[in-house]
């Protein structure tokens, strides 16, 4: 039975981490939940999980969600049951500190670094789809994985699918992959993006876009802030950094490809012309499902699990339909400003990487309350890079004080 600590259940992947759980209750166990909105979820969630900590955004909300578990219950021995609570930025890297053997952290920005580094201090191994703990925090983050013997396993799916095909070729779950043999056996990583919402479109044609419309994905369902991060493609800017570091592979050695269709979820090209891989219909339960069982495969098919599908019918990819016609473009990058801009974040190393990461997450939040338009993300992003003095942080708390830094300008600079 493995012990599963589940940062930010109550979001996009958290709720699809915990379907995997419920029908496969022999091989995990949730010991922990997080969230920091949707209390009502996360009580729906300690009901039937009965995790052993759980933990809140507030003081307030810890006292409003011990008050709902007793409510709701009808009984008065609930308070054998009572998990222990824990609230707020402090809270999130006590409970992650607690005993279990895997950590899932589905956590949404820059507060997924520091309960990610406790948990890896701890020797737990890790789950990672919080992609912005490694665009801030790579360095010391794989760093500590290597000195601790602790796996980082993917959960974005293109690192799981490039996970995948480095499976038997050098790869291992954290680093070695592009140094395997004391020489790169990767020849090139071939990324895969879908292009977002706007795909096709001009700078012009942005300029308007709604807050619906950048939150319109065409094949995932995910979080509104990779959602808008998607629209502007930073996602796929942030991914190449999460592959620089998860693989141990030059920024320069990773080639974006538009691919519409979202089968294909990246490549990989080996030192001998080679190129592997991994394909299936979108659903985020199979990077999700591969890593908490790694190395073992889970059986997903709909008839085996009962499972709500985002596949269609069978679950199964049919290559006479759907995959009939793959197509694979190049990314319009002066149209789409946040992918050189992410090239030239890892390029320049240190602090570069959290001030764009830090600048993004804020802008983003800026946009979903309709404070600014689509195009001002991209354009103050690039002011605030240019605008803050390289440095070199070697802690987490000086990567926090980057990333505040950054948010701060940011705001400056619209005067908002
Ligand atoms: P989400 O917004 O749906 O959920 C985020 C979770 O984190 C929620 O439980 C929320 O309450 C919690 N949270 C948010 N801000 C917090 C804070 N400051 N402190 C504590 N808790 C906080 O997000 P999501 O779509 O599930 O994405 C989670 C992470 O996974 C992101 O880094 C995203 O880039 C990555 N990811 C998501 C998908 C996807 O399909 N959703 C795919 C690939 C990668
Ligand atoms: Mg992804």
């Amino acid at each position: 039975m493995k012990k599963v600590l589940i940062l930010g259940s109550t979001g996009s992947i958290g709720t699809q981490a915990l379907e995997i759980i419920r029908n496969n209750k022999d091989k995990f166990k949730a010991v922990g939940l997080t969230g920091r909105s949707r209390l009502d979820v996360l009580a729906e969630q300690i009901r039937e999980f009965e995790p052993e900590a759980v933990c809140v955004g507030s003081a307030d909300d810890a006292a409003k969600l011990e008050k709902m578990l007793r409510d709701g219950n009808n009984s008065d021995d609930y308070g054998n049951r009572m998990p222990e609570i824990f609230y707020g930025d402090e809270g999130l890297v006590q409970i992650a500190g607690m005993d279990c053997d895997i950590v899932l952290n589905a956590l949404m920005g820059i507060s997924g670094l520091a309960p990610t580094y406790e948990a890896i201090s701890n020797g737990r191994d890790i789950a990672l789809a919080n992609k912005e703990t490694l665009v801030a925090g790579g360095e010391i983050i794989t760093e500590l994985c290597r000195e601790k013997g602790v796996k980082l396993l993917p959960v974005d799916s293109e690192h799981s699918a490039i996970f995948q095909c480095l499976e038997g070729n050098g790869g291992s779950a954290c680093g070695s992959a592009y140094s395997a043999n004391g020489s790169s056996q990767i020849r090139r990583i071939l990324l895969t993006a879908s292009g977002g919402p706007f795909r096709g479109r001009t700078l012009e044609e942005m300029r308007d876009v709604t807050i619906e419309q950048a939150l319109n994905h065409p094949k995932w369902s995910m979080g509104s802030k990779i959602t808008i991060d998607s629209a502007t493609m930073m996602n796929k800017g942030l991914e190449v950094i999460e592959a620089r570091w998860l693989f141990d592979v030059p920024a320069d050695k990773i080639d974006i490809h538009v691919h519409p269709e979202s089968i294909v979820h990246s490549m990989v090209e080996f030192m001998d012309g080679s190129v592997m891989a991994q394909m299936g219909l979108p659903d985020m339960k199979v990077p999700i499902s591969y890593a908490l069982n790694y190395p073992c495969r889970m059986n997903l098919l709909p008839e085996f699990t009962g499972l709500d599908t985002d596949r269609g019918n069978d679950g199964s990819l049919d290559l006479f339909t759907t995959g009939r016609s793959l197509t694979f473009e190049k990314p319009e990058r002066k149209v789409f400003k946040c992918i050189d801009l992410a090239y030239e974040a890892i390029k320049a190393g240190g602090s570069a990487p959290i001030v764009m990461n830090g600048a993004n997450e804020e802008l983003v939040a800026m946009f979903l309350a309709g404070k600014i338009r689509f195009l001002d993300i991209a354009d103050t992003i690039e002011k605030v890079m240019e605008s803050i003095a390289h440095s070199t942080p070697g802690s987490v708390e000086e990567i926090l004080e980057i990333d505040k830094n950054a948010r701060l300008k940011a705001r400056e600079k619209l005067k908002a």
